[in-house]
C-alpha cells in the first residue's frame, strides 16, 4: 500500500470555525436566502443561501455560464429574483429599486460615460443624490487624489488608459461610500502587468475603507490573493463556499477538486478502515494502487470514495532511490508558470498526475519528459472528499 508512514492523530483540518467571523455573521451586512433566478430558457440561480459580514472581500467564482454575474446583478438590483429573499442591512430588497440600494457595481466594460470628463464621471453619483455642486466637487476629487489622478481631473475618458480608465470607475463607484461594491471581472479587460498593479490597488482600497467588496472572477489566482472568503458556484448553486486555503485543501466534493486545478483526485473504493494512533484511516484501493488516507468520519466499507492530494505535496524521486513498491510513472511534460513549473506524470496511462517544483528541484532529480519517476506523498497531506462522486 503507498505510503503507510506513521499518521499524527490529528490530520489537517478546514478552519471552519473562526469566533470573530462568526459573531459578524449572526448579523449579516447581505443574506441571501433560497434566491432562484429563472430566465425563459435557463435556471441560471438556483437556491442560493449566501451570508456576507460587513468589511468582508467575498470573491464568487465557477465556470463559465454557472451564474456569478446573475447572482450579483440580483444583489444589486439589476436582475429581480424568481424566488427568494435578499437583505442588506436586514432590510428586505424586494422592491427596491437599484438607486436607494447602495450596491454600486464595477464591470469590465466600465460603462464610464464618454461625454463627460474624468471629474464630471467621478462627480455623476452625487449630482444623481442632488448633493451641491462645491461639495461633489470637493468629493470628487478627494477620490481621485486617492486614486493618483487628481493631474487628469478635466481629461476626456477617452485621453486615459485601461488601468486609468479602470481607477476612475472604482471612484466613481466608492464616491458615494457606499456599505457594499460589487465588482464583476474588473480587471479581466486588463494587461498581467497593470492586473497585478490594480490587485494591491483593490487590496489597499478594502483594508482602508472597511467597505464590504464582492467580487466575481474567473482568475482564481485573483480571488486566492485578495479574498478572505471565496465561493464557489457550479450550475447555479454554490458548491463551496470557505477561505481560499480551506477551498484549496480541503475540496467539498469533485468538482471543487477539479475546478481548483491544482489538485489530483483520485477515485477509489474503500476496502479498509482501521484505528491507527487514535486516528481513523482508510485503506483506498484505486486504479493506480491502494492508499492510506486520514479520515473524521468512518466511511462505509466498499463505498466508492476519493480523495485528493495537492499538486505541491506530491514528491518525485529517481526510481532508483525509491523502494520497489513505489507508485512510478513517466514524466510527460513540464509546464513552465513562473516561479513553479507543473511536472505531469503519466502513471502506467491509468492516471495523469500534476506535481509542482521548483526549478532547483527539477534540475536536482534530472526531470526531463520521458524519465521513469517514483512517486509518493504523506498520507496526512491526503483529503477525502466528504461526499462520494
Ligand atoms: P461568465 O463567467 O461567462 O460571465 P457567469 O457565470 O457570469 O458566466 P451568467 O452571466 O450569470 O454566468 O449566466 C448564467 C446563465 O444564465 C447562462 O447560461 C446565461 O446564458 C443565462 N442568462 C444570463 N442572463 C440571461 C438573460 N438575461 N436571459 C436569458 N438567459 C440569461
Amino acid at each position: 500500500m503507498a505510503d503507510a508512514q506513521p499518521i499524527r492523530p490529528e490530520p489537517l483540518k478546514p478552519s471552519h470555525t473562526n469566533d470573530c467571523a462568526n459573531e459578524a455573521m449572526s448579523k449579516p451586512l447581505l443574506r441571501l436566502q433560497a434566491v432562484h433566478k429563472r430566465f425563459v430558457a435557463h435556471h441560471a440561480v438556483r437556491g442560493v443561501d449566501l451570508d456576507v459580514a460587513a468589511g468582508e472581500f467575498l470573491a464568487i467564482m465557477g465556470p463559465s455560464g454557472c451564474g456569478k454575474s446573475t447572482l450579483l446583478r440580483l444583489m444589486a438590483g439589476l436582475e429581480t429574483p424568481t424566488s427568494g429573499l435578499i437583505e442588506i442591512g436586514g432590510r428586505d430588497m424586494q422592491g427596491v429599486p437599484v438607486s436607494e440600494r447602495e450596491t454600486p457595481m464595477v464591470w469590465q466594460s466600465l460603462a464610464l460615460f464618454p461625454f463627460l470628463n474624468v471629474r464630471e464621471n467621478v462627480e455623476f453619483p452625487l449630482r444623481m443624490k442632488g448633493v451641491a455642486v462645491t461639495q461633489r466637487r470637493k468629493r470628487a476629487m478627494e477620490w481621485l487624489a486617492r486614486m493618483g489622478l487628481e493631474t487628469m481631473a478635466e481629461r476626456s475618458i477617452q485621453q486615459l488608459s485601461g488601468g486609468q480608465r479602470q481607477r476612475v470607475a472604482i471612484a466613481r463607484a466608492l464616491v458615494t461610500e457606499p456599505p457594499i461594491l460589487l465588482l464583476d471581472e474588473p480587471l479581466s479587460a486588463l494587461d498581467a502587468h497593470l492586473r497585478v498593479r490594480m490587485q494591491s490597488e483593490l487590496a489597499r482600497l478594502h483594508k482602508e475603507l472597511h467597505i464590504t467588496f464582492i467580487y466575481v472572477t474567473h482568475a482564481q489566482s485573483e480571488a486566492f490573493a485578495l479574498a478572505d472568503r471565496i465561493a464557489l458556484m457550479s450550475d447555479g448553486v454554490i458548491a463551496q463556499q470557505g477561505k481560499p486555503q480551506d477551498i484549496y485543501r480541503f475540496p467539498a466534493n469533485p468538482f471543487v477538486a477539479e475546478f481548483i486545478g491544482l489538485n489530483n483526485l483520485v477515485r477509489g473504493q474503500v476496502i479498509e478502515v482501521r484505528d491507527s494512533a487514535g486516528q481513523l484511516v482508510l485503506a483506498v484501493r484505486s486504479e493506480v494502487g491502494e492508499f492510506v488516507v486520514p479520515t473524521l468520519e468512518p466511511p462505509m466499507l466498499g463505498s466508492a470514495r476519493s480523495f485528493v492530494i495537492a499538486a505541491d505535496r506530491v514528491m518525485l524521486e529517481p526510481v532508483e532511490q525509491a523502494d520497489a513498491s513505489a507508485l512510478q510513472g513517466t514524466v510527460i511534460g513540464i509546464e513552465f508558470v513562473g516561479a513553479t513549473q507543473t511536472v505531469f506524470v503519466d502513471v502506467d496511462g491509468k492516471a495523469e498526475l500534476r506535481v509542482q517544483k521548483q526549478q532547483h528541484e527539477i534540475d536536482s532529480i534530472g526531470l526531463v519528459p520521458g524519465r521513469r519517476v517514483a512517486v509518493r506523498w504523506d498520507a496526512r497531506h491526503t483529503w477525502l472528499l466528504p461526499s462520494s462522486d
